[in-house]
């Protein structure tokens, strides 16, 4: 174990790129985030989130879980440590050996002796004449679904009749750069045996995985069942699959629900015999009643007492659902004072461009927001994100890979508040109900579910596994990028700076386009400002929409193109719809912009057409 000068990390990666567990490069060294039960001096730090910290209890079923932020390095030696300690990983090492090996048919190849960390002399590799070589980490390990995480058995790959009784060198032939795995072999000095590295992506070769979990430590193997047994697969450490982190993100909400039911407790003896609305009306006419409701909508109490009389539970919401449900529920919501961490506030529509009208329902500043992220787990292979709702999908293995932990116990997870403010629109629920209804667009929607469909396909995943986000979100989601794209142009933003969250569900369809930051930056009033002539910025976004340089190109893509194998996207890519993948909630993906405006190939399928 080693304590490493961490503070070059972001807090945020810690979350993500660089989060427990993930393997990470340093300029000597290769290393393995250590679990959550090594990390020191986090208990600080606390981070308050009842919300999300009750749904991430939820998902890992544990009865309570608190968050903290990840630790700050300690530059000071005389303090106690604090961090976050990793561990040599892997434990193999390619020496740096200059020396070509020359195969049957005469090619040539770079080779470097392959050997066990353990043989090394002082952190070196030493040939037979006693001269010292430096090493570098290989770059292949074993993984299987469930994250476990090994080194290669080398010589049972090369020779699995004399495997480990085999103590000769190993070498690494290598033909070419990069990970041609046709043109690596791993070769035997004194038997002679070669193999090529493409074989290790053969079902079973590398063997049984024996659920080695070496960021939680040395001892936290978590053995297959005998009748489970699960295969290792090839991973290369630097790859993109090698690594995903599980992050469930909530915007911190005034809790309103919890205000109205202890208000509704303090009064619910006169209110529990009343049988239908007119009759709470006119109890709540009270004066000691009337007191105790003042504020709340009458409506929502008698949800509330009705709710209680036929002996519910409190309705559960989804992470979004709660979310734009608030942002709807008054024209002011939250307070601007200095440590509220949430103030929203509707702006009057006042007279709207044509093409917005009657489709553009509500415009909300909100001057003060918080974001809290944290990470819930990780997986390798395949990455497991939160879904349209906000939430994480079922951990199981018909989506081919299975949530790895933390920690042993998990009693915390490492979290990130990010302080900003926020624009958010509402659309007109009818407007876009007739839209949905038009045969046009439901031949286009048909044509994005059977992209889906044939990407479930590809990726072996059943079908009733996952849920096509449907075509209101895909144009919710399709106007956002423009419009974080028009604002970005027009006031100078960088575009990573603006982060979207997009609400397409039954509680109403929405876009929240908000900035965030662990400092001041995000609380600057730019926002704000902007969302004071958002028309204007909507306008540019349906302009900018209307072409793309890859026209008509494309604007003809269909997502079911085989060849292009883009199946989640309509007319989109990187000329039009893409934008940096840090602002985008659902990487870049169930995007169309012919749904949103008319392109040059389509003009019957926009919600916002041209001649309107
Ligand atoms: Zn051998
Ligand atoms: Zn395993
Ligand atoms: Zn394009
Ligand atoms: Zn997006």
């Amino acid at each position: 174990m080693s304590n490493h000068p961490h503070g070059e990390l972001r807090q945020s990666q810690l979350l993500t790129t660089f989060g427990v567990g993930s393997m990470v490069d340093l300029p000597d060294h290769s290393v393995l985030i250590s679990g959550l039960n090594h990390w020191r001096g986090y208990e600080n730090h606390p981070i308050e989130e009842p919300r999300l910290a009750q749904r991430v209890s939820e998902i890992l079923n544990v009865p309570q879980i608190k968050l903290y932020a990840p630790p700050a390095a300690e530059s000071d030696p005389n303090q106690p440590k604090t961090g976050i300690p990793v561990f040599e990983f892997p434990n193999w090492v390619v020496a740096q050996v200059d020396q070509t090996y020359r195969d049957n048919s005469g090619k040539t190849y770079q080779t470097r002796p392959l050997l066990p960390r353990k043989r090394l002399v002082k952190g070196k590799y030493e040939n037979e004449k006693r001269k010292k070589f430096s090493v570098v980490p290989v770059r292949f390990v074993q993984a299987c679904r469930y994250g476990h995480l090994s080194d290669i058995d080398w010589y049972r790959f090369v020779n699995p009749e004399c495997g480990r009784n085999c103590p000769a060198q190993l070498w690494l032939d290598e033909g070419g750069t990069g990970n041609d795995f046709s043109n690596i072999f791993i070769r035997c000095e004194q038997c002679q045996k070669r193999r090529p590295l493409a074989n290790a992506l053969l079902k079973g070769i590398l063997g049984y995985c024996q659920g080695d979990r070496p960021w939680l430590g040395k001892f936290a193997r978590e053995p297959h069942p005998e009748d489970q047994p699960e295969m290792n697969s090839l991973l290369v450490r630097s790859a993109s699959n090698a690594y995903f982190s599980q992050v469930l993100s909530v915007i911190s909400l005034p809790e309103t629900d919890q205000k109205l039911r202890d208000a509704v407790t303090a009064v619910y003896d006169d209110l529990e015999e009343a049988e239908e609305f007119a009759e709470l009306k006119v109890f709540s006419k009270s004066k000691r009643i009337r007191k105790q409701l003042e504020g709340f909508d009458l409506k929502l109490v008698w949800n509330e007492v009705q709710r209680r009389q036929k002996g519910e539970a409190p309705p559960t919401k989804t992470i979004k659902q709660a979310e734009i449900e608030t942002l709807l529920s008054a024209d002011e919501v939250g307070t601007d004072e200095p440590d509220s961490q949430f103030y929203a506030y509707v702006r009057p529509l006042g007279s709207l461009p044509k093409v917005l009208e009657n489709k553009l329902e509500r415009i909300v500043l909100i001057p003060r927001l918080r974001e809290v992220r944290a990470q819930v787990g990780f997986t390798r292979f395949e990455p497991q994100v939160p879904d349209f709702d906000g939430e994480l999908p079922e951990d199981n293995l018909d989506l081919k890979v299975k949530r790895a932990p933390l920690d042993i116990d998990t009693s915390w997870i490492p979290a990130i508040e990010n302080q900003g403010e926020g624009i958010f629109l509402h659309f007109n629920q009818d407007a876009i109900e007739r839209w949905l209804d038009r045969e046009a667009v439901k031949g286009r929607v048909q044509q994005l579910r059977n992209g889906f469909n044939l990407w479930c396909k590809r990726r072996d995943i059943p079908r009733d596994q996952v849920k096509f986000p449907g075509s209101a979100y895909i144009l919710m989601h399709s106007l956002s990028h423009l419009l974080i794209t028009a604002i970005s142009l027009d006031c100078g933003y960088s575009s990573s700076a603006i982060r979207e969250r997009i609400y397409g569900g039954n509680s109403g369809y929405g876009i929240l386009l908000y900035t965030g930051s662990s400092g001041s930056e995000g609380t600057l009033g730019g926002l704000i400002e902007v969302g004071k002539s958002i028309e204007q910025h909507l306008l540019r976004a349906l302009d900018l929409g209307r072409l793309c340089s890859n026209d008509p190109i494309c604007s003809q893509h269909r997502p079911t193109d085989t060849h292009e194998e883009r199946f989640l996207h309509g007319a989109a890519c990187h000329g039009c719809l893409l934008i940096s993948e840090t602002s985008c909630e659902q990487r870049n993906e169930f995007l169309d912009r012919a749904l949103v405006v008319n392109t040059v190939s389509d003009s019957e399928t926009a919600f916002f057409p041209m001649d309107s």
